[in-house]
């Protein structure tokens, strides 16, 4: 026990050694320092926090929105409004669930020479799960605004550890010398994934359907034996958003409501080998809505995701984490982070008590109208939408100052932690916690959360708009490019 601890703490130590910003460049050191980061995965922070309360509250507060107030679409109505009170919890439970679980998917798998093919990795009490790197749009702009052509998809790049900041502790596990993306396994990117894993909404087309990249381009990245995971660059969040949402779409209509759950193992990479955590999963069809609605989980999870000011620049740094958390505590008015237990053994059932602090009705009414983006009498479709969202939150900055010029640029790296509003305040500090105990922090933390709550509104609107005219053949919601 006492040799464990003491090992955990050389990690932690090789942790901080392999992200001094000087070392940062020196790429033979990482390679080296990578094969013992694998303890950074363990002996990092110990509660890897999603923001699993907040994505249940938007989502909560999205469908008491559209009951208390007049939707854009008489169809929304009839889904949210017109809804018995026994559909509408039902309907309550397929969304507020499978946006929380979006997190959790084990459907992307990565594998180490030493520990074989996993799907994410186990730090003590909880679990990360490699699924989330999907769930970034890199907004990357000019000096003069516009924004740069991503590298790898058309419009804007994925996820990507190589071009992050690289001093995150649970994705470094990407930068091992001999971590691959096993494309081959993965559902998510057109391979199959083994039979004894149990995935929820595992028919869900492969996200490799309609990507923006050539197929050979595709099977380099993810299918060859040179599909490095240092070098991946993940799809953007509106491929997934836009597939899981077609998906929805072209859904036969549910004659029954049928309520089932499994528990499954999930292997994961842990300190001293692989090993396995089980999960229950559940799955719920709602008669009268689209058969795949649990589905639209996946786009709901994303687009709120694209209220979080660092799925816009893909870092797991500069306070991502630490954010999260923040909104998640403020979320519930609670001085602790909330307990998230539950969310991570699959094993809850109603709307966390107590927790609609920050959902603001004005508020949301006013951006869904301010919002271009936002506007149902606009013919956008769901992947510009999304896109147009990344680049409004986007203007909420993080990253490093120098202390000696508070005000200069925060792309300044030094071990500082900055912020700077979209009104171009800049606040900064030694901890994340000295940027969020700012009034004007807290205040875009309720302004990012409402946000999350429109865009919930949009996809809503968006999906029952779309199935109750297309009546379940389905045209699908094409991407539009304005
Ligand atoms: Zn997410
Ligand atoms: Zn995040």
């Amino acid at each position: 026990m006492q040799g464990l601890l003491a090992s955990k703490n050389l990690a932690r130590a090789i942790c901080c050694v392999g992200t001094v910003s000087g070392l940062r460049n020196s790429h033979l050191i990482l390679r080296i320092l990578g094969i013992l980061k694998l303890g950074c995965l363990i002996a990092g922070p110990s509660a890897q926090a999603y923001q699993l309360i907040s994505h249940e509250q938007m989502a909560h507060s999205a469908l008491i929105h559209l009951k208390n107030y007049q939707p854009y679409f008489q169809e929304t109505a009839k889904w949210v409004r017109d809804a018995t009170p026994d559909q509408f919890r039902a309907l309550r439970a397929v969304l507020l669930r499978s946006s929380i679980e979006a997190d959790l998917r084990p459907d992307l798998w990565g594998e180490n020479i030493l520990l074989g093919p996993a799907n994410g990795g186990h730090s003590g009490s909880a679990s990360v799960l490699f699924t989330s790197v999907f769930h970034f749009i890199v907004i990357r702009e000019n000096p003069d605004g516009t924004v740069i052509p991503g590298e790898f998809w058309k419009h804007h790049d994925g996820y990507s550890w190589r071009h992050s900041s690289q001093t995150g502790a649970f994705d470094s596990l990407l930068s091992l010398p001999t971590s691959r993306i096993r494309g081959d396994l993965s559902h998510s990117l057109g391979g199959t994934t083994p039979a004894h894993v149990r995935l929820p909404f595992a028919d869900i087309p492969a996200y490799k359907k309609n990507f923006r990249l050539s197929d050979s381009a595709f099977r380099r990245m993810f299918h060859s034996s040179s599909n490095r995971a240092i070098d991946a660059v993940f799809p953007p969040a509106d491929v997934p958003a836009e597939l899981a949402f077609n998906h929805v779409m072209r859904s036969p209509r549910a004659t029954r409501t049928t309520y089932e759950q499994w528990w499954s193992p999930i292997a994961v990479m842990s300190y001293g080998g692989k090993k396995t955590t089980p999960r229950r999963f559940t799955e719920m069809e709602v008669e009268g809505y689209p058969s795949k609605l649990g589905a639209l989980g996946l786009t709901l999870h994303l687009a709120q995701d694209l209220a979080m000011p660092h799925h816009t620049i893909g870092t797991l740094d500069f306070c991502h984490h630490e954010l999260e958390e923040e909104m998640e505590k403020r979320v519930c008015g609670s001085q602790k982070t909330p307990d998230q237990s539950p969310f991570f053994k699959g094993t809850y059932e109603v709307p966390t008590k107590n927790c609609q602090h920050l959902y603001d009705p004005d508020l949301v009414a006013r951006m869904l109208k301010t919002y271009d983006f936002f506007r149902l009498d606009q013919p956008y479709g769901l992947s510009a939408r999304l896109r147009a969202l990344a680049r409004t939150t986007h203007q909420w900055r993080f990253g490093t100052v120098n202390p000696d010029a508070p005000n200069a640029s925060i792309d300044q790296a030094l071990d500082f932690v900055a912020t700077q509003l979209p009104n171009g305040q800049v606040y900064s500090g030694n901890r994340c916690r000295d940027l969020f105990k700012h009034r004007a922090v807290q205040e875009q933390i309720r302004t990012q959360f409402n946000l999350g709550v429109a865009a919930s509104i949009m996809v809503i609107e968006l999906a029952a708009r779309n199935y109750e005219n297309g009546t379940g053949k389905q045209r699908a919601l094409r991407s539009t490019n304005h």
